[in-house]
């Protein structure tokens, strides 16, 4: 039959030809060894930590060698799009510091290669279609979902492979008149690659994370084109990494399953493979039964990127915690190079895990403390600042109108050389701060059991009496060892410790019923700081109403 014949009525409004298109999408001009990665999300308005990790492997690939990262939205299944999908994941990747150098953007489209939209590129994939029709590799298929699934039904029974193959691909030699006809009639058609694979040979490809892959070969006629005219993602992502000149895909461990299918594709093109990137899923030691599963959407909140967002982790620590989890000599790097950016680090696809990742919430709450103990005190209050504006609202005034006063809490033991690390998170920041507040100051802990509610009383009292906001840090604490001697409590720890039998407790015990007046809670930072920054009216009232519970 005439394939041209053929692939002119099937596709009479396509003019291109590939060697057009191949003019349109020249080769980039880069310096040798630049990569070019994309990230290719599909916009169904979920928006999740695989997608960062795999953003983030892309930006440094490309920006570690003087290439290019780009964004490109796979759109072409347009049952999943859900609206404001893609504003949404560009702030959420622009949040945690990735920016694309060409692709999709806030403001529109920029860069040579596009449309970046997979759906207004549509004529682009039907022109290759139709030169592989025109080539006999592919065909029109009109077999209907009944027909295809009896096909399965059959295969089934005779325990054989499912699929369209072989003898099963119906339609691989219609007449050029039975497809005239067929299309008289308003019959719907997919366009299906003629596979020439042979399931007992087998190809190689280098896999940059995996190393060398050994497959069979794809047998199965795969649909290339669907009944919308739109392509299916297995040619959509060959015609664009092609010709958007992309070099290294970097994309999740799911899709090495239909490598062969690529690979035939990128064969029957006649086009340069690129280096395929397969990372891993990421998983969870799941609370429940102790063992290693993958994060999922229904059950894992902290999937989502909004969770981080929402929780006011700050996003270097985030960036920081998946660069321990994308290169394993991240943490000896980091150890070794605490104060250089993370940019300097030599990150490789290589160096990338390939068996399943493990996300640890605690390691990422560990790894933000150090994050958070190398800012200074005025970064962090901008931080605050910006999450509540954006997430917690109703703290806004109550941060604003006490600037300075945040940026000497959180300075405070943060100067030498181990300084504090509680700061973890917008959220568990407030909390941990929030006794300095009059309005989210409550007792929380219980008074010391060292301590009868009478000697409570009267420690309380005392240390009113005594105190002076002027007294230097030892001069407080002086007078506190005088209290807790005086009521029979050891003034060193240690003592207690060697004869408990002689004392009530220690003064460690005294200062703490003082401490939970203040702040509620039986640990916190250097206390008598505190008292300075809280300022001697406070602290005069909450104790006075601390001793007031004991009445
Ligand atoms: N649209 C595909 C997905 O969302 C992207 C896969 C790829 O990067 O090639 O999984």
């Amino acid at each position: 039959m005439d394939r041209k014949k053929l692939a002119n009525l099937l596709f009479p409004r396509i003019k291109d030809t590939p060697d057009d298109l191949e003019a349109r999408y020249p080769k980039r001009n880069l310096p040798d060894g630049a990569m070019v990665t994309r990230l290719g999300p599909s916009p169904t308005g979920f928006i999740h930590l695989g997608n960062l990790y795999s953003a983030l492997a892309d930006e440094r690939l490309a920006h570690r060698s003087g290439g290019v990262c780009f964004l490109r939205i796979e759109d072409t299944d347009d049952k999943r799009e859900v609206e404001g999908a893609v504003p949404a994941l560009l702030s959420a990747l622009h949040y945690f510091g990735i920016d694309f150098d060409e692709g999709v953007g806030a403001n529109g489209e920029t860069g040579a290669y596009g449309p970046y939209y997979q759906s207004a590129r549509k004529d682009i994939y039907q022109c290759y279609v139709k030169h592989l029709v025109a080539q006999g590799k592919a065909y029109p298929c009109f077999m209907s979902e009944e027909e295809i699934a009896d096909i399965r039904a059959s295969q089934e029974q005779n325990k054989e492979n499912p699929g369209i193959y072989g003898t099963y691909a119906k339609h691989r030699d219609l007449s050029f008149d039975d497809v005239v006809s067929r299309i008289g009639e308003g019959e719907e058609f997919v366009i299906r690659l003629r596979s020439e694979g042979d399931d007992q040979r087998y190809f190689t490809v280098t896999d940059a994370i995996r190393g060398e892959l050994s497959m069979p070969e794809n047998v199965q006629d795969v649909v290339i084109l669907k009944k919308t005219g739109l392509p299916t993602y297995h040619f959509a992502h060959v015609v664009d990494d092609h010709l958007m000149r992309t070099t290294h895909v970097v994309r999740g461990e799911e899709w090495m399953a239909s490598l062969p299918i690529h690979v035939q594709l990128f064969e029957a093109l006649g086009w340069e493979l690129p280096v395929y990137c397969h990372n891993t899923v990421l998983m969870k030691i799941d609370e429940e039964s102790g063992q290693k599963r993958k994060l999922s959407k229904r059950r894992d909140p902290e999937l989502s990127l909004e969770y981080y967002q929402k929780e006011g982790y700050v996003p270097e620590a985030v960036r920081e915690y998946l660069m321990t989890i994308l290169n394993s000599d991240y943490e000896e790097w980091r150890t070794a190079n605490p104060d250089e950016p993370l940019e300097s680090f030599d990150f490789s696809a290589e160096k990338m895990g390939s068996s399943g990742t493990l996300f640890d919430l605690d390691k990422l709450n560990d790894v933000s403390k150090n994050v958070l103990a190398r800012m200074t005190a005025g970064d962090i209050l901008s931080f605050m600042l910006q999450w509540a504006a954006e997430y917690q609202p109703a703290l806004c005034s109550l941060l604003t109108a006490n600037e300075d006063k945040l940026v000497r809490i959180f300075d405070i033991d943060r100067d030498g050389p181990k300084p504090r690390k509680d700061l973890v998170y917008g959220r568990q920041i407030f909390e941990f701060i929030s006794y300095f507040f009059d309005d989210h100051f409550m007792i929380r802990d219980d008074f010391p059991a060292e301590c009868s509610p009478k000697d409570c009383k009267e420690i309380l009292r005392r240390y009113l009496a005594g105190y002076d906001p002027g007294d230097d840090n030892s001069a407080w604490f002086g007078k506190i060892r005088t209290l807790a001697g005086d009521l029979g409590y050891a003034v060193k720890p240690k003592d207690h410790k060697k004869n408990p039998e002689l004392y009530k407790g220690h003064v460690g015990h005294v200062s703490n019923v003082i401490r939970i007046a203040l702040t509620g809670r039986s640990a916190s930072p250097d206390l008598w700081t505190i008292q300075q920054i809280m300022g001697a009216d406070a602290v005069k009232r909450r104790i006075a109403e601390a001793h007031g519970l004991f009445d």
